[in-house]
């Protein structure tokens, strides 16, 4: 397993730069940047870095870019592991998983963790999921508590985690030198819906009556991941009528169908702009 857990090592390419929108938080996580690039500068002071920090926003605003992100700028490893793969484990495997996760984060120090998902292993004692043995995930949660606890701040890992539902989650993981600190993302607002566009319009060949300010008009609602498929579901529209460039009505008509599926999942609520 270790092999296999080694394949989790990866160097994110990802970059500040793919990250559009999201201001306060990227200033916010800068600093996480710093503390594994410089540490001594906090540490000679006497300073304690952090630990954990939880990632708190909607599904698709980009808690994982952003988590990449980090990793990508600070140029250390990326460990990430996912809550919701808990879900099918057998009994005992949850709690090693982590033990193991931590383990191989320490030995390549600076490196940061990712833990996606962290309300399917961090629901609060009693609200259980029909999918999966309470006690089994209780030993996860454990687990994850004791890693957290054992290993001393200045270690130069960093712990981030990513929740949309920072609601339910066990105030065990919340206390002082756990997930103390939260970064909250948004949905992004019209002018940022722009910028997002242009990150995923970049590598599109586009028409020329297309109107990217006019798009952002017309996706209130939409996450980043919302915008990012629509872009790709728009390039497949005019692949599919052999067209040279993506034009404005396909944009319009994957617009309509990625409304459609939101609206389906119940997701699209009505916009305040
Ligand atoms: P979930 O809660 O569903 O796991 P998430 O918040 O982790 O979602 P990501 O997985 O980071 O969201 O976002 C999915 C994809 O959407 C990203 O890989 C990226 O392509 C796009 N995306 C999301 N937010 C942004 C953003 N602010 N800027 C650019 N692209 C974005």
């Amino acid at each position: 397993s270790t092999a296999k857990l080694a394949s989790k090592d990866v160097r994110s390419k990802v970059t500040f730069d793919d990250v559009a929108g999201l201001k306060e938080a990227k200033i916010e996580i800068m600093e996480i940047v710093d503390f594994l690039k410089h540490p001594e500068t906090y540490t000679k002071l006497g300073a304690k870095i952090p630990k954990g920090v939880m990632l708190v926003g909607p599904p698709g605003t980009g808690k994982t870019l952003l988590a990449k992100a980090v990793a990508g700028e600070a140029q250390v490893p990326f460990f990430s592991l996912s809550g919701s793969e808990f879900v099918e484990m057998f009994v005992g495997v949850g709690a090693s998983r982590v033990r193991d996760l931590f383990k191989q984060a320490k030995e390549k120090a600076p490196s940061i963790i990712f833990i996606d998902e962290i309300d399917a292993i961090g629901r609060a004692r009693g609200k259980v999921n029909a999918l999966q043995s309470n006690d089994e995930r209780e030993n996860t949660l454990n687990q994850l508590l004791t890693e957290l606890d054992g290993f001393g701040t200045n270690t130069g890992v960093i712990v981030l985690s990513a929740t949309n539902r920072a609601d339910i989650l066990d105030k065990a993981l919340l206390r002082p030198g756990r997930f103390d600190r939260h970064i909250y993302l948004e949905l992004p607002t019209k002018q940022e819906r722009e910028a997002i566009f242009k990150v995923h319009l970049k590598p599109v060949i586009k028409g020329s009556d297309v109107d990217i300010s006019l798009l952002a008009s017309l996706t209130p609602g939409f996450s980043g991941a919302d915008i990012a498929n629509m872009c790709n579901e728009a390039a497949l529209i005019a692949a599919r009528k052999a067209r040279k460039q993506v034009d404005q009505e396909d944009f319009l008509e994957a617009r309509d169908r990625i409304v459609g599926g939101l609206e389906r999942k119940g997701k699209l609520i009505s916009s305040k702009e």
